[in-house]
């Protein structure tokens, strides 16, 4: 089966194709001559994931799915949430979003965070959500240098490990991300 998972971000594509089932021929919006920046104006994460999926099947007639992602952290009340990539500016800068994040944070003694992925999944006859959550930490200081985004600075519950101290397979399986593609292969 052929499924384009609508995203431009090369670590996310790598982190899901080791996840996917090798009958699931998973290709990226490149491979499909996709280079738009598809907009997220909606103001939930799940109206951002279905924006993106809904935009592939309407422009290109292809079975799609996207994924939306938020840091929503205790002591700021949920933030950054879904304005997650555009924290710090509108540029999507990693290291000034980390920089910001630990500034807010730097006199709370609740750490305590969850990243919140929704799966939308589009097919001309159906539209499908999952939801995958993962709960953590949010650490003092930037840890290891895989991964991308917040994973220098969250330490998944139950580990000592910062995320970008993880392979991509170790991650992906405990990953919110990770959650929400297992609930969209075992309905596929
Ligand atoms: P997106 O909507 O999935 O692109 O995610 C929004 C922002 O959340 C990204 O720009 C990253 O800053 C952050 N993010 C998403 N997924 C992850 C992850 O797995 N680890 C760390 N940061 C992430």
């Amino acid at each position: 089966m052929k499924l384009v998972f609508a995203t431009h971000n090369k670590n996310k594509f790598r982190e899901v194709k080791e996840l996917v089932p090798q009958n699931v021929e998973l290709i990226s919006l490149t491979d499909i001559g996709c280079f738009d920046e598809i907009p997220e104006t909606e103001s939930t994460i799940e109206g951002n994931a279905q924006l993106k999926a809904r935009y592939v099947l309407t422009n290109y007639g292809l079975n799609c799915f996207a994924d939306d992602t938020g840091l929503e952290v205790s002591a700021l009340g949920g933030a950054p949430g879904v304005y997650s990539a555009r924290y710090a500016g509108p540029d999507n800068n990693p290291e000034a979003n980390i920089a910001k994040l630990l500034l807010e944070l730097q006199n709370s003694k609740d750490r305590s965070a969850q990243f919140k992925t929704v799966i939308a999944f589009c097919t001309p006859e159906k539209e499908k959500l999952f939801t995958g959550i993962c709960r953590g930490q949010i650490l003092h200081k930037p840890i290891g240098d895989k991964g991308f985004g917040y994973d220098p600075v969250f330490q998944p519950e139950g580990y000592d490990l910062s995320f970008a101290e993880m392979d991509p397979s170790e991650k992906g399986r405990i990953s919110h991300r990770g959650k929400a593609i297992k609930l969209l292969i075992d309905h596929l």
